[in-house]
């Protein structure tokens, strides 16, 4: 037996009282009572329409593998949703760029009367209506079977998504040895403050370590781009923000950062929250602001050094051939794709840095170790072809 079949054998009345003895709360930013968000879109004089998705803002799409490895499950559970307020259309909104399992799903959900689109949930037009994450849907169809867990769900590196109890240390969850700073959903924490967190605090289910050789501000600028990419551009301060946020980190992992670039970003990113309309501009600016809070030294590295301390920005890299190894072999000038790499056999050869895009198979090719890589100072090299072993270093 299906979920939505147990769940119409129930009745409404049975089915009412399972949500209401675990107190299912809806999943996502705004927890609240399940059941309460019934009841008000059951007020709806019009019959109220059913709108499951993500939140907007779960752009790591972490949680997205609960549809893809049983839709099912969420159809059932839209459908149980469905029968709670006797809804007059049932839909499935999933992010722009998951065209591929939209058209994998779209029958499959049609059976169900669900219509699948590609795009964000608009939280203002669907105020009158009810809004389920898909968490929540998975939730009354394991309600419905009797196989219901309290737990939050996690995932962390490569291993499947799984529910945890909500209090479970992120310390159990993963290893914080070694750690820089760690993304828990839509935050970015030092690891002595993710210590004191648990798995209900990985909003978006991410949870994800930084080493020392992440750079947190190309990641924050990777982060944002995301969230960009996701932004609908309705609000001005989500559409316009975002890019700007994207666009100061960027220009500070390449080496054109400014001073003023901190602030801008703290003034545009205390603004967006209160500004846009859903969980996307809610939340976004949330990662730059922590980022300058909590590793301002990495900001500072970049920005008054022009050096990136995880070696991470390629910008700051300088790849040079050591003067002293280099037997001129050629082997380096032979894989360079760049064509940067000038010298003849038994000169030292040099790198043009130029037009170098760092792309590292010069290192990868010589074998005396010659080719090396610093984010520091360049060491005095020759301004012209040398014979090998004729280089004076003074
Ligand atoms: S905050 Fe506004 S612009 Fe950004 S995604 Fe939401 S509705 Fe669209
Ligand atoms: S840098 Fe290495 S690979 Fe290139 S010429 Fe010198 S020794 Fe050969
Ligand atoms: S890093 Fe790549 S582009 Fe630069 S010199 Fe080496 S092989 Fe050429």
């Amino acid at each position: 037996m299906t979920a939505f079949e147990s769940a119409k054998e129930m009745g409404y009345v049975a089915l009412v009282e399972k949500i209401n003895a675990v107190s299912l709360m809806e999943y996502g930013l705004c927890p609240e009572l399940f059941m309460d968000r019934v009841f008000r879109a059951n007020e709806n004089p019009e019959k109220p329409f059913v709108y499951a998705g993500l939140n907007n803002a779960d752009v790591d799409l972490a949680l997205l593998e609960l549809l893809s490895k049983d839709p099912e499950k969420i159809f059932d559970g839209i459908d149980i949703a469905g029968m709670l307020t006797d809804a007059g259309a049932k839909f499935l909104y999933l992010p722009v760029n998951c065209t591929a399992l939209a058209d994998e799903l779209r029958n499959k959900a049609g059976a169900h009367g669900i219509i699948l689109v590609n795009d964000i949930i608009n939280v203002r037009e669907t105020e009158k209506d009810l809004i389920l994450h898909i968490v929540t849907a998975c939730d009354l169809a394991d309600l419905a079977l009797g196989t219901y867990e309290a737990g939050v769900y996690v995932k962390t590196g490569e291993e499947p998504l799984k529910k945890v109890p909500a209090d479970t240390p992120v310390s159990d969850l993963v290893s914080l040895d070694g750690a820089k700073a760690v993304y828990l959903g839509y935050r970015l924490y030092t690891p002595e403050e993710a210590k004191a967190l648990t798995a209900k605090d990985a909003s978006s289910a991410l949870i994800r370590v930084l080493t020392e050789k992440d750079c947190i501000v190309d990641e924050t600028a990777r982060r944002l781009l995301l969230d960009r990419t996701a932004s609908c551009g309705k609000c001005v301060f989500c559409r316009e923000g975002l890019i700007q946020l994207e666009y100061m980190q960027k220009e500070i992992t390449q080496g054109r950062g400014k001073a003023e670039y901190i602030d801008l970003t703290q003034e545009i990113g205390s603004v967006m929250g209160d500004s846009t309309l859903c969980t996307v501009g809610q939340v976004s600016a949330d990662i730059p602001l922590d980022a300058i809070a909590k590793f301002r030294g990495e900001y500072d590295s970049h920005i008054k050094k022009n050096q990136c301390p995880a070696g991470v920005c390629t910008s700051f890299v300088h790849i040079y051939i050591d003067p002293q190894t280099c037997t001129g072999c050629g082997d380096c000038l032979d894989v360079c794709p760049a064509d940067c790499i000038e010298g003849k056999p038994k000169f030292i050869h040099m790198i043009d840095e130029f037009d170098c895009t760092k792309c590292g198979k010069c290192i990868e090719a010589c074998e005396e170790g010659a080719v090396q890589q610093t984010s520091g100072k360049l060491p005095k090299l020759p301004d012209r072809l040398t014979k090998v072993g004729k280089f004076k270093k003074h």
